[in-house]
């Protein structure tokens, strides 16, 4: 079998790759390992729509994310898919943070996010009136999404603009030929494929399916960071999207809402060898401690554990900042495009990712 384009991974940003491509009128196939489209990062994260102002102004997470929300929102509307824009409270307790809340909003500022306002102790009192603190970040531009029906959806276009997205169908390996890689595809009916250009979008095992595939490795062999979730039970008292301030590997254990209003928190951060997604039992205290620090009515008994999701980090434990990498290991318009890296806000950038992997790919054939 040949295909010009295969896509490895059928999560959020190989199926966005793979509707980008097709839509532009080229041959796409898809190769998902699992039964399923989306059982990894994609439907194991807050399904929260970022606004776009943590991240270092000029990089790839900072650009990718204020112009994906903007793409996920038109095309929400023009799919139907539901999406709500509560907007994010991000609560800093001391004069420290404070400091850094105000630069999050310069930063976001310079990055072009929208709908930003830093509010102080009475604002904050007026929106959401069981919240404590010094002063908050208020981003009115802050949404969730429904991430299944995201995939859904992006999957659907994919067939109808004649590409084909084929499960169970693991990459074992893949070798250069002077016109392409050939791939050795596993599973129930094992086969080969010759494909021109290979985009590989298979999110936390990424990195490791470069080397697989015969390419160059990146600097980073990549580090796995679980994040807990624990659902909280009765009605929110809150109808925003409650942050601390960013830790180093995760945006803090804040309160989202599903778009059926239900209350959750999460994710904790917790460095991991291998993907397990049993939610952890030991959390309950740690959780409770944490979301008090901004909600002093928590009652920790209310707490029980949800689900977890596991972050694909390419920073090292010295590295300040890590940024998503387009890893381009073609030569003459043939050969591998790796996704490495791609953490949140890729939930929020997958349209704009796969904006910049198509004009990539257009440009080299
Ligand atoms: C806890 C958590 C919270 C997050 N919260 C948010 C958020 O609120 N907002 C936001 O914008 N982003 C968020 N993110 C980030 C976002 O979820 C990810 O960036 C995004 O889902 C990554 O998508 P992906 O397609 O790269 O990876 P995945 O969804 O993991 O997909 C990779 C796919 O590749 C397949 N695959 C792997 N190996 C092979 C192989 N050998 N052959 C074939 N297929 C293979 C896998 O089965 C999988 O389906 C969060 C992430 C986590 C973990």
């Amino acid at each position: 079998m040949k295909c010009d384009f295969v896509i490895l991974g059928a999560g959020v940003i190989g199926l966005a790759i793979a509707q980008t491509l097709s839509q532009r009128g080229l041959e796409v196939i898809v190769l998902e390992q699992e039964s399923g489209i989306g059982q990894h990062a994609s439907s194991r994260n807050s399904e929260v729509v970022h606004a776009g102002f943590y991240y270092p102004t000029g990089s790839l997470k900072a650009q990718t994310c204020v112009e994906g929300h903007d793409l996920l929102k038109s095309y929400a509307a023009k799919r139907k898919i539901p999406i709500a824009w509560p907007g994010k409270l991000v609560v800093a307790q001391t004069t420290r943070e404070l400091s850094l809340l105000e630069s999050l909003y310069a930063q976001g500022k310079r990055n072009g996010s929208k709908g930003l306002s830093i509010i102080g102790p009475a604002g904050l009192q007026e929106l959401e009136p069981e919240i404590e603190g010094l002063a908050a970040l208020w981003s009115r531009d802050t949404g969730i999404i429904d991430s299944h029906a995201l995939l859904k959806s992006l999957h659907q276009d994919i067939e109808a603009n004649g590409g084909i997205v084929i499960l169970n169908s693991p990459v074992v390996a893949g070798t250069r030929e002077p016109k392409g890689i050939q791939l050795e595809v596993g599973g129930l009916e094992p086969t080969h494929l010759l494909a021109k250009q290979i985009i590989n979008a298979t999110g936390a095992f990424a990195p490791l399916m470069v080397e697989k595939l015969g390419g160059r490795k990146h600097r980073s062999p990549g580090r796995l960071v679980k994040g807990n979730y624990m659902s909280y039970q009765g009605k929110s008292p809150f109808q925003r999207l409650i942050y601390p301030l960013p830790s180093r590997d995760g945006l803090g254990i804040h309160a989202t809402l599903s778009l059926d209003g239900r209350l959750r928190f999460g994710p904790d951060t917790r460095e991991v060898q291998e993907i397990d997604y049993a939610p952890d039992e030991d959390m309950t205290r740690m959780f409770a401690k944490s979301i008090a620090s901004y909600w002093p009515g928590v009652k920790a008994e209310l707490l029980n554990p949800d689900y977890a999701g596991i972050r694909s980090k390419l920073q090292t434990r010295t590295d300040a900042f890590s940024d998503f990498v387009i890893h381009d290991d073609r030569k003459e318009g043939y050969g591998t495009i790796s996704l490495l890296g791609i953490e949140s806000p890729g939930l929020t950038a997958s349209l704009s990712l796969a904006k910049r992997v198509a004009t990539m790919v257009e440009s080299k054939i």
